[in-house]
């Protein structure tokens, strides 16, 4: 049995204060002084060691207490903040009484997706940013926990039995193909099957879910809530094809012309890694985050018994890259056994992409953060495997076109590093496939399908896109928006 952290309000006075408090109407100087309830996790020593969930979850009286938190703003700053335009004040009202159905209802009206952007949406930047709260307290961090309370509500309805089947208008004899099953694709099939329309989703791997399934731990998301959600659209009535590769098994051409869909909508996301073009990345033990994560993720390769492709084992790991990605893949590694795993990051911890959680996570896990340095070249031995890495010091000059100051290398300050594999988390772009096998889908210079902003529509008449292919790498929350937008664009031209 793990040993849990508490929080800061321990679970008895979390209690009394909302029996206190909970009861009345609060004035805005008796909620600013609840300090934010800080969420239990599992201890760090033990976490190392398995691939559950780190974050346990607000207890009912936390969660309580943190809705109590809100100010419930008349011009509620924090829905333009969220990229589906929840109504927080009002569901976080309801969460303040008790009131969890009436919680999860207001939220379901805006996102299909709750309990999983309720763990892994980069709330700080978004919903929490524009928080009173927050901007009272001159921290965004201590901004409502907005993420947290609606993870809690959505774990909720599960817990109770209380998720209400989406309603599907009657058939319409149109077909919708879906390409890709990422939070985008999963989106839009839900909101065009509710209009009675066929929906199929095409995926290419043996799993539906996109990057919350092949990309995300499970330390950070628990797969079977992804497998809950895409269940509840089987349930509909959506059709799901694994193991099918657009532009290959069947082109969009083919699709159209032949397979009889009305409409088509890509959401095949951002999966292409790029790579740091330095000397020595083709040798044994050099993986790319994707590549890394998936074997792990997705092929349960970290079972190395039992795994048909176990994972390659290192006991040194270096990972390149200070986002989001790069902390998970160190931080799995970390649980793959390696003995030292190193964050390699050209800037210093307050360029580092990631939220601020996920580094105070890593940290906590013992990954050691090698800042202000860069790898230059990879070194092996005679058998072609990784056995050190060049990298170069750096120090920040003046800032660069995205506002960050540019990390400029110090002339001679080469060291070696000594490590047995090596990990590139330095971004991903789209997946030329469908583009090379369409010759008329405009795309912009990084790969990115061109649509029109209101609808997504692309430059074949009936074919939508959205999410990460168009965005580049962008959020689940972000992805889940722009399949909703074509979906309305989508059942309006069904409809006509
Ligand atoms: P994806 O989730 O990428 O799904 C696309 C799907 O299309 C995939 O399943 C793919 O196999 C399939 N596909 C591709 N080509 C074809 C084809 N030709 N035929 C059939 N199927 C195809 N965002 C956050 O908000 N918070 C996070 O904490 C976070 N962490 C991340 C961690 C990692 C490791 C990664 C890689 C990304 C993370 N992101 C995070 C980003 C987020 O996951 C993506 O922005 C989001 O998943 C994009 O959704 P999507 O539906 O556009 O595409
Ligand atoms: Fe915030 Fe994401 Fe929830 Fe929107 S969906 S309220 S951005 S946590
Ligand atoms: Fe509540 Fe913050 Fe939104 Fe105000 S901005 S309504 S305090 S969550």
């Amino acid at each position: 049995m793990s040993e849990y952290i508490l929080p800061e309000i321990l679970e008895n006075e979390a209690e009394k204060l909302w029996k206190n408090l909970g009861g009345r109407e609060l004035s805005v100087k008796e909620r600013r002084l609840i300090g934010q309830q800080d969420m239990p996790t599992q201890n760090p020593d033990d976490r190392r060691c398995n691939m559950e969930e780190v974050a346990i979850g607000y207890t009912e009286n936390q969660v309580k207490v943190e809705a109590l938190r809100c100010l419930q703003c008349k011009n509620a700053p924090c829905i333009a903040g969220c990229p589906v335009s929840i109504d927080i004040p009002k569901f976080i009202a309801h969460a303040a009484m008790g009131e969890f159905a009436e919680s999860i209802a207001v939220i379901k009206e805006s996102s299909l997706l709750p309990a999983i952007c309720g763990r892994v949406c980069p709330q700080e930047k978004q919903c929490m940013l524009p928080c009173t709260v927050g901007k009272m307290l001159k921290d965004p961090e201590k901004a409502v926990a907005i993420g947290r309370i609606e993870r809690y509500v959505s774990d909720w309805e599960v817990e109770h039995d209380a998720v209400a089947a989406i309603p599907v208008s009657a058939a319409t004899g149109k077909k919708v193909a879906v390409i890709g099953s990422g939070p985008s694709g999963l989106t839009a099939a839900a909101d065009i099957r509710r209009e009675g329309h066929e929906v199929t989703v095409f995926e290419a791997f043996h799993k539906p879910g996109g990057v919350t399934v092949y990309g995300i731990p499970e330390f950070r998301l628990p797969k079977a809530i992804v497998e809950r959600d895409v269940e509840n659209l089987v349930a509909m009535g959506v059709f799901f094809e694994t193991n099918f590769l657009v532009g290959r098994t069947r082109k969009i051409g083919d699709m159209l012309a032949e397979d009889g869909y009305d409409a088509l909508y890509i959401a095949t996301g951002a999966g292409l890694p790029k790579f740091m073009n330095i000397p020595g990345e083709n040798l044994v033990g050099v993986f790319s985050a994707n590549e890394y994560l998936t074997r792990s993720n997705l092929m349960k390769a970290y079972a190395t018994e039992k795994a048909d492709t176990p994972m390659y084992s290192a006991k040194k790991v270096c990972v390149f890259g200070g986002g989001n990605v790069a902390m998970d893949a160190a931080r799995t590694a970390v649980r793959l056994g390696a003995e030292e795993v190193h964050i390699v990051y050209r800037r210093t911890e307050k360029e580092l992409p990631a939220r601020v959680e996920e580094v105070h996570h890593a940290m906590e896990e013992g990954v050691i953060f090698d800042l202000l340095t860069s790898p230059t070249q990879i070194f092996g031995d005679e058998e072609g495997r990784v056995t050190s890495i060049e990298c170069l010091h750096y120090e920040l000059g003046e800032p660069d076109d995205s506002g960050r100051r540019r990390p400029v290398p110090i002339a001679g300050s080469e060291f070696v590093m000594e490590c047995d594999a090596c990990i590139t988390s330095i971004g991903n772009a789209s997946n030329p496939l469908i583009k090379q096998t369409t010759p008329d889908l405009n795309v912009n210079k990084w790969g990115n399908i061109i649509v029109e902003e209101a609808t997504g529509k692309t430059s074949i008449d009936k074919v939508y896109a959205g999410g990460d292919i168009v965005l580049g790498a962008a959020t689940v929350i972000l992805a889940m928006g722009e399949g909703r937008r074509a979906a309305k664009a989508i059942n309006e031209q069904l409809a006509g």
